[in-house]
């Protein structure tokens, strides 16, 4: 069986420091570690892959990556200088690799023809975004021309968790369920439901979204999102399509990254249908053969199995299959 993760990350070393927030959660030889894994590509990835039966990884540069710049001109420099990058990496190995554009948010209208740079000129994938860019979410009215231009292109946004601007009153004096944990699923699972709301998917019906981690705590809780707007005053808002639940499944992908359970893939299955879950494994951050064994193993159809590992992801990717 074909195997296509989405959810790979990687580092260059010019912007390892834009990791930091995110190797605050753990120890530093750990973290250490791991951006020695995220810088490599050859020696070590590569044979992973091979062990663990992974044939390729769509990459994207680790969060929160260029959402962390402060300077706008540097960030326009940097997304460009990892793109170039991973076209490069791309082309030497066009079996094992393919790419997420890395997007300069901090000036919309430079991100937008970033993305089409990458999706035209270099057969990028689409683009990955960790979590806000400097406080502002992707439903903010700036980033509509972004949603534009992937509509456009027909190319997916994979969204990936970031550490949030702030510490939310909930969590505070609880450090320890920021991040990977829980605080990064309550944040992008959120982030998700301010985008269906803001109706960024009633202005652009055909753009697509991908949530990693099984997709962040969403597929659990269609029902009663959908019977709690009916019931409240939903903030004045009306949807186009009326309920909630719609948006999840007609514009919402999910992937399997970091998340090696078979009750989540089920409910997961039940919410949103085979066509829209996708194989991912949150490299190096989880085990590559635990994750594609998993999914080998899960109590789940050949049919469904094999639109996870490699199908959905030639058809909305537009791998070659
Ligand atoms: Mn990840």
């Amino acid at each position: 069986m074909k195997t296509i993760a989405l959810e790979e990350h990687f580092v260059i070393p010019e912007l390892v420091g834009y990791g930091a927030s995110t190797g605050a959660t753990q120890p530093p030889a750990a973290w250490q570690h791991m951006v020695n894994l995220l810088s490599d590509f050859l020696e070590h990835r590569i044979p992973t892959m091979d062990q663990g039966g992974l044939d390729m990884q769509v990459l994207s540069l680790n969060s929160p990556g260029i959402q962390a710049e402060t300077d706008t001109q540097r960030a326009i420099h940097n997304a460009k200088l990892v793109n170039d990058f991973l076209k490069s990496l791309i082309e030497q190995h066009p079996t094992r690799f393919a790419g997420w554009a890395a997007l300069p948010l901090q000036d919309p209208g430079a991100a937008a023809d970033e993305l089409e740079r990458a999706v035209r000129d270099f057969g990028f994938c689409g683009a990955n975004i960790n979590g806000h860019c400097l406080g502002k979410y992707l439903d903010h009215p700036d980033f509509d021309v972004v949603w534009e231009r992937a509509a456009a292109l027909d190319v997916p946004i994979y969204l990936h968790p970031a550490p949030a601007p702030d510490v939310p009153h909930v969590f505070r004096g609880h450090e320890e369920l920021l991040g990977p944990i829980w605080g990064w699923g309550v944040d992008t699972g959120t982030q998700a439901l301010r985008l269906i709301f803001s109706k960024v998917f009633d202005r652009h019906p055909t753009a697509k979204l991908i949530l990693g981690h099984m997709g962040e705590l969403l597929p659990f809780s269609l029902w009663r999102l959908d019977s709690r707007w009916e019931r409240d005053t939903h903030n004045g808002i009306e949807l186009d399509l009326g309920r909630p639940s719609e948006y999840v499944r007609r514009n919402i992908y999910i992937t399997t990254s970091g998340v090696a359970s078979a009750q989540p893939l089920l409910a997961a299955l039940l919410a949103m249908g085979s066509d829209h879950i996708l194989l991912g494994t949150d490299y190096p951050f989880e085990d590559v053969r635990m994750m594609i064994d998993f999914l080998k193993n899960a109590p789940i159809s050949m049919i469904d199995r094999s639109k996870i590992a490699h199908q959905n992801a030639e058809k909305i990717l537009r791998i070659p299959a």
